[in-house]
């Protein structure tokens, strides 16, 4: 079907207001839910055939974030959705005031490849849990994920409420070419541009869920065992293909020697072999060339081997990398971890604040006064202290960027906001008025006028 002519059905669907039904809303969520378990083989399939995900990562980064967060929906769908009394103002007397959940409409979600289960069918749940049609256009670049998500939604539910319209750039053009009432976009803050600059001919709102250079710090005080395992981990994690993995390391110069040693001898125990099961491959040929060529041989402390006929890149860390040398220059998205060394903890603070601002930062660290002035001092999306990757794992926390990291948030009740307009109404009395706010003034009423306001 055209797309123009599936919006104009869900358009047409939307008026008939049956979107905004709870029960309507938690039918398909539980709907959706079953689908996802009976059609899990499917999508481990497809998501290894894209780039080699293990089961392990696409269950515990893609499937149980996407299960997690229906059943948070179907829990609190319902607090959520009702209307939340406020005070009312004096000159608004007798009255009551309520802030009603509005879905917005027709909305769409064009999603990245990286994860791409859960960044594309993560905002259809928050859209669909608020009241929403729905298109989603997944990433072509992770094609066979796409597929899996076009047989998940278009053959199970009718495209006039949800459906995945298949297609790269063309198709996206197309579609940003149309009105929507709100669209989440994840992926590029190039691409971010281009989908704002659309958004703005029609006043469309945005959720730009963008990237940036997240970075990750480790002072003398931080437990370095722990720090070096972390962030190990967190960079490593689907072959540093995550826009909150930390993209490089500022590590204090009297336990860098150390430091490096312990992330060296993390990366050996993890396995992160080309024949391992348990590392994930690089998307394309395009991004296999882009990161092989950031990896400035002479700077190699670890790793630095690839193979092209498998996309295989080690986990590799360059060390005694500039501010100045071209990995620093943008976001990495690969796994390759350059390492910077510092002495003053502030004189670095003060590099972060000179950059774009992150979507992520990380600190590790002991010292409650190095806390307090990295969650005062720098400005980012999201973090944590002494983790890499894991606020975003708790849906009671907001998840987005800032800056050129993103505009808006999502995860729990921030996904419910996201897809949902705040109505206002205040609702008066139809006795007790006193006459002063009408005309004919006259000087009592102005001075009354002046002691209410
Ligand atoms: P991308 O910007 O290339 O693509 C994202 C989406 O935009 C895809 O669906 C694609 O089809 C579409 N697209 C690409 N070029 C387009 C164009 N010219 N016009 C219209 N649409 C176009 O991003 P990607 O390669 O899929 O993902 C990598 C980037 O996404 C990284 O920067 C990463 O940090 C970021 N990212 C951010 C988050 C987040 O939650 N903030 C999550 C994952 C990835």
């Amino acid at each position: 079907m055209e797309i123009e002519k599936i919006l104009h059905s869900q358009r047409e669907f939307f008026k008939t207001q049956q979107t905004k039904s709870i029960a309507f809303r938690k039918m398909y969520l539980e709907k959706l839910r079953d689908l996802i378990i009976s059609h899990e083989n499917m999508l481990y399939d497809a998501i290894l055939k894209d780039f080699g995900k293990s089961r392990f990562d696409t269950l515990t980064t893609e499937i149980s974030f996407v299960l997690n967060d229906i059943d948070y929906y179907l829990k609190n769908l319902k607090s959520l959705s009702k209307p939340k009394k406020v005070n009312t103002n004096l000159v608004n007397q007798l009255g009551s005031s309520r802030i009603y959940s509005d879905p917005l409409g027709c909305v769409l979600v064009i999603g990245a490849w990286n994860y791409p289960y859960q960044l594309s069918l993560s905002p259809l749940v928050a859209a669909v849990a608020a009241g929403n049609c729905c298109i989603l256009k997944p990433s072509e670049i992770a094609h066979h994920t796409m597929m899996a998500m076009s047989v998940l939604i278009n053959e199970n539910f009718p495209p006039e409420y949800l459906r995945v319209y298949e297609g790269g750039i063309d198709e996206t053009t197309a579609l940003l070419k149309l009105k929507f009432d709100k669209i989440f976009f994840t992926g590029s803050t190039k691409v971010g541009k281009i989908v704002y600059k659309a958004a703005a001919e029609h006043l469309t709102p945005v959720i730009l869920e963008l990237g940036g250079k997240s970075p990750a710090i480790v002072t003398k005080d931080a437990n370095l065992e722990v720090a070096a395992k972390r962030i190990v981990w967190g960079k490593f994690l689907n072959a540093g293909q995550t826009c909150v993995a930390p993209d490089y390391l500022l590590v204090e110069e009297t336990v860098q020697e150390q430091f490096l040693e312990m992330l060296r001898k993390y990366i050996r125990e993890f396995s992160y072999d080309p024949g391992s099961a348990q590392y994930t491959r690089i998307i394309n040929q395009r991004n296999f060339h882009r990161l092989t060529t950031l990896i400035d041989q002479k700077k190699v402390y670890t790793g630095g081997d690839f193979n092209e006929e498998q996309l295989y890149i080690a986990p590799t860390i360059l060390n005694a990398v500039d501010w100045n040398d071209e990995i620093m220059q943008e976001e990495i998205f690969g796994p390759i971890l350059p390492v910077i060394s510092f002495q003053s903890y502030n004189t670095v603070l003060n590099s972060i604040l000179e950059l774009e601002k992150p979507l992520a930062a990380y600190l590790f660290t002991n010292n409650s006064e190095e806390k307090e002035i990295f969650t005062r001092k720098l400005s980012f999306g999201g973090g944590c202290i002494n983790d890499t990757i894991m606020h975003l794992s708790n849906d009671h926390l907001p998840f987005g960027g800032v800056g050129s990291s993103g505009i808006g948030n999502y995860h729990g009740k921030y996904g419910f906001e996201a897809f949902s307009h705040q109505k206002a109404i205040l609702e008066k009395a139809t006795w007790g008025e006193p006459n002063i706010k009408y005309p004919p003034y006259s000087d009592k009423k102005l001075s009354w006028i002046k002691k209410l306001l």
